[in-house]
């Protein structure tokens, strides 16, 4: 095996994966073999056969989705937004190149175009090849594949889109722009009048000042928005944060229907993960109240 990187190590015969969560906060995973690894012009891309999350994809040492949990997340950030919409046919997926979103949204026979926006072609390789139980090796002809940066793809599309998922790894390297107002706005012009987008929008037990910063962004340019979260066994801290924007107000949760096979969604799922938390409410309160900075 080729040198190691950093944030692999043996110990005692063992091989674990760390990953440096924060100062005081390492995760490790053990390790059973190294599947796929490639230094591509953006990060450094691996696929490791984990022993309690099976194959799961790291991008520069960080976890992004695994065999035994990436449903959760991509049903959740897929199903919200379709599932509200009332005829999504065009969808744009930024990030998303484990391709586990676009596998959920192509369940809508209603879509008729997923531009698939992923900076870094690798990963896309890696996990249709190494991580079929995310990507299901995804091969639907309404898929277009665009490896280029979504923040640059955002700006040129105009009124095209019924939903825009957001799919992005944390808010570093080339993921950073895909937090700011400036590429939401583009976001917002590349919807159709009725469109709706939705983001991950970071741990609300880790990350507070990026979610709440999303909150605020996308509620400065949307007619409507809301936050909603889902359990992520993989993610620091487990629970994790979704925002959604819609140009047109947000239907009340109880009126969400849902008729697709998924293992972690359904019709009581979709609506019940817009009840947050007393202390995630009262974040979310104060940052209303609280006088924006201008
Ligand atoms: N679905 C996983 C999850 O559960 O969070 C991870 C998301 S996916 C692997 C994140 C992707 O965003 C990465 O493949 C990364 O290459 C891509 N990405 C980061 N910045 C980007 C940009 N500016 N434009 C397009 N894709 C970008």
């Amino acid at each position: 095996m080729k040198r190691l990187p950093s944030y692999i190590h043996s110990s005692q015969g063992k091989l674990w994966l760390t990953e440096d969560e924060r100062d005081n906060l390492k995760i490790s995973y053990r390790i059973k073999d190294v599947l796929f690894e490639e230094t591509s012009p953006f990060q450094h891309v691996m696929v490791l056969d984990s022993y309690d999350f099976g194959p799961m994809l790291v991008l520069d040492g960080v976890v992004q989705t695994t065999s035994m949990d990436g449903y959760i997340y991509n049903e959740m950030i897929a199903h919200v937004p379709m599932s509200i919409h009332p005829h999504p046919r065009n969808v744009l997926i930024i990030g998303g190149g484990d391709c586990g979103a676009a596998k959920e949204v192509a369940k809508y026979d209603c879509v008729e175009l997923i531009d698939l926006v992923e900076i870094d072609e690798a990963v896309v390789r890696a996990s249709k090849r190494y991580m079929p139980e995310v990507s299901g090796n995804l091969s639907d002809p309404r898929v277009q594949y665009h490896y280029e940066d979504g923040v640059k793809f955002a700006k040129q599309a105009r009124n095209r889109y019924d939903v825009i998922i957001v799919d992005s790894s944390d808010p570093v390297g080339p993921a950073q722009q895909l937090f700011e107002i400036d590429f939401y706005r583009d976001l917002h012009s590349a919807l159709k009048e009725d469109g709706m987008m939705v983001c991950q929008s970071q741990s609300p037990i880790f990350h507070q000042a990026v979610m709440l910063q999303t909150y605020e962004h996308i509620g400065e340019l949307f007619t409507d928005r809301k936050l909603f979260t889902a359990v992520i066994p993989t993610y620091p801290g487990g629970l994790w944060s979704f925002t959604i924007g819609s140009k047109r107000a947000l239907p009340e949760p109880n009126r969400i229907r849902f008729d697709k096979q998924a293992s972690y969604a359904n019709e009581e799922a979709l609506r019940s993960c817009f009840s947050l938390p007393t202390f995630v409410q009262e974040l979310l309160k104060r940052k209303e109240t609280a006088p924006s900075a201008r």
